[in-house]
């Protein structure tokens, strides 16, 4: 028997084997915050999306944008959206209006759904519908279906797709990945069985939604109908009170979301308080390594259990995992931290190899369908059968990958990508910028920081701040860069190519590896 995979299967299982419990805790305070919602609440308000989106005339296949920080509502949308047929671009709220429209235009979404806390940012951007989630406007959309109502059938296909997720890659202009089905419900299960999910979690959404979908763990949880609580934005404290009041047992984030957590612990300790979630909590990290010293305080301060993950928004994102093994129970805090700091071992079900240039390249169910209307580009990712992760590494002689090197043209920035070429562009458009070569430098907090060296036009004067500002004008901030050199020139190769690995290495001398991580 072959029953298609669908992402909806998580919501039936939650909503038929733990109906009355507690599913999400929405961010309180908020406009329109829904609240605590049972699973059975959860799956009304999915079906009633499904029947709203029926009624405004949103056919299968077609395309639903969500722009907004974590809410319910978007954990609704998962489900609302994806589970009857229809197809989610989740978009990241901290693009400025020209982006989002770029991507609302290239994904065709007929409907946008729209956070009020970015409503006026996203003003002038416009699609078929547009909904402001605050509890008002968006009433329709959200009400609970009647027992019993159903949309039309959807004849479920599991190499449809579930979302197109925008990643800044090696292209000027984010590219859509398209995931199916297939790719998130394994994801999924995969992620939840090396991660040991069950129904005794609590799961703290600190990773944004948007992000490949939370990474897939939001399906993970729902399936084993786990207590979501919603966290909107990083905030150590925060992060922290929540731990011990919902009891929270895991996470997900990028390695500045450690970083936050580690300082609201010190300060805890400063006035004598105590940080919750010892022996209890389990954070899963990953966009880029921590340093090994950063993971043995997680284990030695915070006593949580450190998990890493690779992967991309391509691979759903489930490539490898690092998780203390029986074998290092032995071992003192440093040396398994210090084990810990590795990208991991191939998850079930994943193949991983490093070509002879260096590049880490993965084959697995999990991999993408391809880049939304782009043949060309999901043709060069997926050639000779393997995907090609941009990444530079190698496998030590036990499995284990070790990302070193990054061969794409992209900066990793709080677990964001940022395409150098894009801030070159937006740069050039400088009229007196000559030559610019846009790399990343190592930043505590941030892992890298995007960092512009430029060559001024004969003539011209021009300064740093002058830059940094015209960039933050045209671009989503955190692609802005934070430091600018002006030099004389840039050192080209003999067929006038920037070498991007020459320019960058001076400034992560002493490391041994060229991305963060240390
Ligand atoms: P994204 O598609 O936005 O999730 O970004 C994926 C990229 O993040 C990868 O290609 C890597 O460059 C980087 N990345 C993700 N996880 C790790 C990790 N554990 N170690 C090093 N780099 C990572």
């Amino acid at each position: 028997m072959r029953v298609p995979l669908t992402v909806g299967d998580f919501l039936d299982r939650a909503v038929s084997v733990y109906g009355p419990r507690p599913a999400v805790v929405d961010e309180p305070g908020t406009p329109g915050s829904l609240g605590t919602l049972t699973y059975a609440e959860l799956e009304a308000r999915a079906r009633g999306m499904a029947l709203a989106l029926e009624a405004m005339g949103v056919g299968l296949g077609e395309r639903v944008a969500i722009v907004s920080p974590n809410a319910a509502r978007f954990m609704i949308s998962f489900f609302g959206v994806s589970g009857f047929g229809r197809v989610l671009v989740p978009v990241n709220f901290r693009l400025n209006a020209e982006e989002i429209q770029y991507i609302i235009d290239h994904s065709g979404a007929s409907v946008m759904l729209v956070d009020p806390e970015v409503e006026d940012m996203v003003a002038a951007v416009t699609a078929r519908h547009r909904v402001v989630l605050d509890g008002d406007a968006d009433t329709e959309l959200f009400a609970p279906a009647p027992p019993g109502a159903h949309p039309a059938p959807w004849a479920a296909d599991e190499d449809s797709s579930v979302s197109i997720n925008y990643t800044s890659g090696t292209t000027a202009r984010p590219k859509g990945v398209q995931l199916t089905h297939r790719n998130c419900w394994l994801n999924a299960a995969t992620f939840g069985w090396h991660t040991t999910v069950t129904d005794r979690d609590v799961f703290l959404h600190t990773l944004p939604m948007f992000h490949c979908n939370g990474w897939g763990m939001p399906y993970a949880v729902t399936a084993m109908g786990c207590k979501q609580v919603v966290q909107r934005k990083i905030d150590g404290e925060e992060i922290l009170r929540r731990v011990d009041h919902h009891g929270v047992t895991l996470m997900c984030g990028a390695p500045a979301v450690v970083a936050a957590v580690l300082d609201a612990a010190g300060v805890r300790r400063e006035r004598g308080e105590a940080v919750p979630g010892r022996d209890r909590v389990r954070i899963v990290v990953a966009g880029a390594p921590p340093p090994s010293k950063t993971i043995e305080r997680v284990e030695s301060e915070l006593g949580w259990e450190f998990i890493q993950i690779y992967g991309l928004t391509e691979t759903s994102p489930l490539l490898t995992i690092n998780r203390s093994r029986q074998e290092w129970d032995g071992l003192s805090g440093t040396e398994r931290a210090h084990l810990l700091s590795m990208a991991g071992v191939p998850a079930v079900g994943v193949r991983m190899r490093v070509d002879d240039e260096g590049e880490v390249l993965a084959r697995a169910n999990h991999v993408f369908e391809g880049y939304w209307e782009q043949p060309d580009e999901t043709a060069k990712a997926l050639d000779g059968g393997w995907f090609h992760t941009g990444d530079g590494g190698y496998l030590t002689d036990d499995h284990y990958l070790v990302i070193s090197d990054r061969k794409k043209d992209v900066i990793i920035t709080g677990g964001e990508n940022v395409s150098s070429i894009e801030v070159e562009d937006c740069l050039y458009q400088h009229p007196a910028v000559a030559e610019v070569a846009v790399i990343g430098v190592p930043h505590e907090k941030w892992g890298e920081t995007v960092k512009a060296l430029v060559v001024p036009r004969a003539g011209e004067e021009v300064t740093e701040a002058e830059l940094i500002e015209f960039a933050r004008q045209r671009m989503a901030h955190y692609k802005c860069p934070t430091s600018v050199e002006l030099r004389d020139s840039l050192v080209r190769t003999a067929t006038g190519k920037l070498q991007k690995f020459k320019l960058r290495s001076p400034y992560w001398e002493g490391r041994h590896r060229l991305v963060s991580g240390g």
